[in-house]
C-alpha cells in the first residue's frame, strides 16, 4: 500500500529502524548495529560499538562540538522492545505500516525508537543546516532496558568507557502526553523493593483457639497485612484525590505462601509485597517502620529482601541546573509546556543519575496515549514529524548551555 509518506526520508529511516525484530527473550542485536553504523556513514560522524557483555552491544555516534573540553551531552535511547501476542495486531508487529489516516503501527514505535531516531534526525537537520553546538553530543543506543538494564546502561554507565565521553547532561524517554501542548518530563524514579514476611508459629489443632499471649502464625500475618495494606490504602486515596501516581508509595501483596492441611495450625506463612517507594521516602526510616510492624506482629516474624534497590537521587529542576533551565525555555519558545513528573515506573536514566550526573527524560510525543507495551502500539506520523521539530531546538538549547 502506498501511502503520501513513501518520500519522506523522515518516515522511511524511521520504518526502517522499527522493522528490525529486536524483540525479547535473546535478543540478536547485529541488524539494530548495521543500520546504526549505515546512519552514522550517512551523518559522516564518528561511531564507536562497546560489547562490555558479549551480544550486548551498546553503540555511540558522535557528533564533536567546537568547545570539546566542556562536559558533553548524551542523547539515549535503548533499541530492545517487549514481546507481542501477534495475534491482537491489527497490522504485523514487525512492518511499520502507515494506516490511511497516519498511524503508524510498531512495536517499539513509542517505547522508545522513535526517540533513538529523533535524537539522530535533530542531529542530521541541524547538521545539515551547517550549525555547530558549542558541546560534543553522543547518541547512544542500548541493549535490554526492558529487562533491568544490567547488561545494557547499568553496565555502560559504570565503564571506563562511559568516563571517558564525559558527559555532563543527560537525555532519555519519558511517555507520550494525551493533551496537544503539553510535554512530560521525568527528574527521578521511585525505589523498587520486594520484599517478603515470614510469619512463624506453633503448630496445633485446627480446633484449638490458644489463649494467652502467644500468637498463631495466622494472627501474625493478619497483622502484618493489615499494616502493609493500611498504608496502601492511604496511598491510594492521595491518588483518588489527584496526586500522579509517581508520588505515592504504591503497594501491592503478590503471594501468600504456607500451611500444611486444612486442620493443622501452620508452623510457617510467608506474605510477599512488590512496593515501589516514593521518591521523597527517607529509606531508612520506611525500613525501621517495617522492622517495628514485624516485632509488634509477634515473636519470629522476620522479613528479607528479595530486590532492595538503592535509592537514586532525583535530578533536581532549578535554575542551577543550566541544562534544564534552557531545555525548558526552548520548549516554551515553540508553545509547548513542560509538566515534570516523577516516573511511576523504571527507565535507563537512572543508572546515569547514579553517577551523579543529571538527567531528564523527555520524550516530546503530544496528543497520543499511552501504548508503550500494548497490543496495536502505534504514533502518528505527524507526532513524530513534529517531535523532530521539538527535538532538534532541545539538543541545540542543551548542548549551547555555556557554562
Ligand atoms: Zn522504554
Amino acid at each position: 500500500m502506498s501511502t503520501k509518506w513513501d518520500n519522506d526520508e523522515e518516515i522511511q529511516r524511521f520504518r526502517e529502524y522499527l522493522k528490525i525484530p529486536s524483540v525479547h527473550p535473546d535478543i540478536d542485536y547485529n541488524d539494530c548495529v548495521k543500520f546504526l553504523k549505515k546512519q552514522a556513514r550517512e551523518l559522516d560522524l564518528p561511531v564507536a560499538v562497546y560489547e562490555l557483555v558479549a551480544r550486548k552491544p551498546v553503540v555511540v555516534i558522535t557528533w564533536e562540538g567546537v568547545h570539546k573540553q566542556l562536559p558533553s551531552i548524551l542523547l539515549n535511547s535503548h533499541m530492545d522492545v517487549v514481546p507481542v501476542y501477534e495475534e491482537h495486531w491489527t497490522h504485523p508487529p514487525f512492518a511499520a505500516v502507515i494506516s490511511k489516516d497516519g498511524l503508524i503501527y510498531a512495536r517499539g514505535v513509542q517505547d522508545m525508537k522513535c526517540i533513538g531516531m529523533m535524537h539522530l534526525e535533530a542531529v542530521r537537520r541541524l547538521k545539515n543546516a551547517g550549525v555547530r553546538l558549542k558541546r560534543t553530543v553522543h547518541i547512544s543506543f542500548v541493549p535490554d532496558e526492558e529487562i533491568g538494564g544490567v547488561d545494557g546502561m547499568r553496565a555502560f554507565a559504570a565503564s571506563k568507557e562511559f568516563k571517558k565521553l564525559n558527559i555532563g547532561f543527560e537525555l532519555d524517554e519519558s511517555g507520550p502526553n494525551p493533551k496537544p501542548n503539553e510535554i512530560y518530563v521525568f527528574y527521578g524514579e521511585r525505589t523498587s523493593r520486594q520484599i517478603v514476611v515470614t510469619c512463624r508459629g506453633e503448630p496445633g489443632h485446627g480446633s484449638l483457639l490458644i489463649a494467652g499471649g502467644a500468637r498463631t502464625a495466622g494472627e501474625k500475618l493478619h497483622y502484618i497485612i493489615d499494616k502493609f495494606m493500611t498504608l496502601r490504602a492511604q496511598e491510594k486515596k492521595k491518588v483518588d484525590e489527584g496526586t500522579w501516581f509517581g508520588d505515592v508509595t504504591t503497594i501491592n501483596l503478590t503471594q501468600i505462601e504456607g500451611g500444611i492441611q486444612i486442620n493443622v495450625l501452620p508452623e510457617k506463612l510467608s506474605v510477599s509485597f512488590d512496593i515501589r517507594i516514593a521518591a521523597d521516602i527517607d529509606h531508612e526510616e520506611f525500613e525501621n517502620m517495617i522492622s517495628r510492624w514485624c516485632k509488634e506482629a509477634g515473636d519470629d516474624v522476620t522479613f528479607e529482601y528479595v530486590v532492595k534497590n538503592p535509592q537514586i537521587k532525583s535530578t533536581i529542576l532549578n535554575d542551577k541546573l543550566t541544562f534544564w533551565t534552557a531545555l525548558e525555555k526552548a520548549v516554551n519558545d515553540m508553545g509547548f509546556t513542560i509538566n515534570p513528573v516523577i516516573c511511576p515506573g523504571a527507565t535507563d536514566a537512572r543508572y546515569v543519575r547514579q553517577q551523579g550526573i543529571p538527567a531528564i527524560n523527555f520524550s516530546p510525543l503530544v496528543s497520543s496515549p499511552l501504548l508503550a507495551h500494548a497490543h496495536d502500539e502505534c504514533l502518528h506520523v505527524d507526532v513524530y514529524k513534529k517531535g523532530i521539530d521539538i527535538m532538534e531546538r532541545a539538543v541545540q538549547a542543551v548542548a549551547n548551555v555555556p557554562n
